[in-house]
């Protein structure tokens, strides 16, 4: 049997997730190995060019809202050259009235000021920003390349050591530390501390290690349109993006005076597959007359001129799996992170990155994560015995039954 290379901090998955809690650690001083399946960085879901940003503001868990904002603010400071800061757009519910004032008082309960969000009525939004609906304006909202991010954080470092083309099947505890096998069943790494940041195969993993995670796929498709210089479309596109049912770009005028517009996303849930289906862009042309409130646009003028089809990884409660798996010490978790790739996974670097040095609770707390939030993260939360009050680091767990929660509708 071939010795393993023994690594103090492994990370299996350099998608986005993978991908930020190495340089993370590598910022802190950390030697790391990162292992991928593929043979590049952001090969699965990370591959994906499009993916906005923003506090959530809706009528979610004050959980939800509370962690939004927090990992907002840890996204924006993460990816500078990267960050593509135009502001985007909630639009009102269509079966709901646009109240100001009760805007405000929410939007200054979820410690959003002026400067992050501000309601804005439908003459303000098409003065301010050309679209004729009543909402909230979030000027900081943005996009980013997750395929781009992901690669920049892993460029050439002395203190980091990747292996592409390696699947790892299973983990296995052996003298204090993991060992890592291949598809061939042979141990080629050990590890002391594993950070599992492999989207849906944290489940086959975990369950190498007895542990059940209750994880499910959601297909999803985003549609690239192209629209004719003189379509009636032109006229109506966005400078800013929106997000409500489904979200958009800014559209993007060509050297010709057509334009090119990002619009998506379908939610497939429990589908796998990657290939692109006619039907998802019929629903992108559908949410495309919603979000811009045209429904009397002829949606055959938005041709497909291509898409992104991405498999998303959630979790039943649909917050993400971040977290110290309390139950098989030295694994760490990273995973679920559902539509949010870019806020889960700058505050997945921060939290695994303070659980793997073992950062006192002073400097998670400075860093936004209440105990309550942290337990909200973590994976013991699905399992029978989880403690009423957590640690700093996580809650603890009695043993590895899952429980699972109810299944709230997808945004
Ligand atoms: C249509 C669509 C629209 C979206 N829009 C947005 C958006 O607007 N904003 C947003 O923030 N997010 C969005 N997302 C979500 C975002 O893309 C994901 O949350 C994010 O990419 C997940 O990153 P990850 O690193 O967890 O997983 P992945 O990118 O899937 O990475 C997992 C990595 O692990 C590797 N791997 C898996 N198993 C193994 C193994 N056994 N051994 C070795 N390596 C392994 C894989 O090769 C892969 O590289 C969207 C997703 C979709 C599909």
């Amino acid at each position: 049997m071939p010795i393993p290379q023994h690594h103090e901090i492994v990370v299996i998955g350099a998608g986005i997730a993978g991908a930020t809690i190495a340089n993370e650690l590598l910022a802190r001083g950390q030697s790391v190995c990162i292992v991928d399946a593929a043979n590049s960085p952001a090969s699965a879901c990370s591959s994906h060019a499009y993916a906005i940003a923003h506090p959530h503001i809706g009528r979610g868990s004050p959980r939800l809202l509370r962690l939004t904002r927090i990992a907002f603010l840890m996204a924006e400071a993460r990816w500078g050259k990267q960050w593509n800061q135009h502001g985007i757009f909630q639009p009102t519910k269509k079966d709901k009235a646009f109240d100001r004032e009760e805007l405000q008082k929410h939007l200054q309960a979820l410690d959003l000021d002026n400067d992050m969000a501000r309601p804005l009525d439908a003459g303000e939004a098409r003065i301010l920003l050309g679209v004729e609906q009543s909402g909230v304006w979030l000027p900081r909202g943005a996009s980013l390349s997750l395929a781009k991010a992901a690669n920049d954080l892993l460029q050439k470092h002395k203190r980091l050591t990747c292996f592409w083309s390696v699947h790892i099947s299973r983990l296995e505890a052996c003298n204090g530390r993991w060992l890592l096998f291949d598809g061939a069943g042979q141990p080629i790494i050990s590890a002391q501390k594993v950070i599992v940041a492999a989207a849906m195969e944290a489940k086959t993993l975990m369950a190498s290690v007895d542990i059940r995670l209750p994880l499910k796929p959601v297909r999803g498709q985003l549609s690239i349109f192209s629209i004719a210089k003189n379509d009636p479309w032109a006229a109506q596109l966005p400078r800013v993006g929106i997000s409500g049912d489904g979200y958009c770009l800014p559209a993007e005028e060509l050297a010709d005076g057509s334009h090119r517009w990002i619009v998506g996303s379908s939610f497939d849930e429990g589908e796998d597959d990657l290939e692109a289906r006619e039907s998802s862009d019929m629903f992108n042309r559908e949410q495309a007359q919603g979000l811009l409130d045209y429904r009397e646009g002829d949606s055959t003028s938005l041709k497909v001129a291509d898409c992104f089809v991405g498999i998303r990884c959630v979790a039943g409660d649909r917050l993400p799996i971040i977290g110290a798996l309390t139950q098989r010490p030295g694994i760490f978790l990273a995973t679920a992170l559902g539509s949010r790739g870019v806020l889960w996974s700058a505050l997945a670097a921060k939290l695994i990155t303070a659980q793997v040095l073992e950062d006192d609770f002073a400097l998670l707390a400075r860093l936004g994560f209440a105990a309550d939030l942290v337990a909200a993260l973590a994976p013991a939360r699905f399992f029978a015995g989880a403690l009423a009050a957590p640690s700093a680091l996580g809650a603890l767990a009695s043993n590895s039954k899952p429980i699972f929660p109810s299944d709230p509708k997808a945004k």
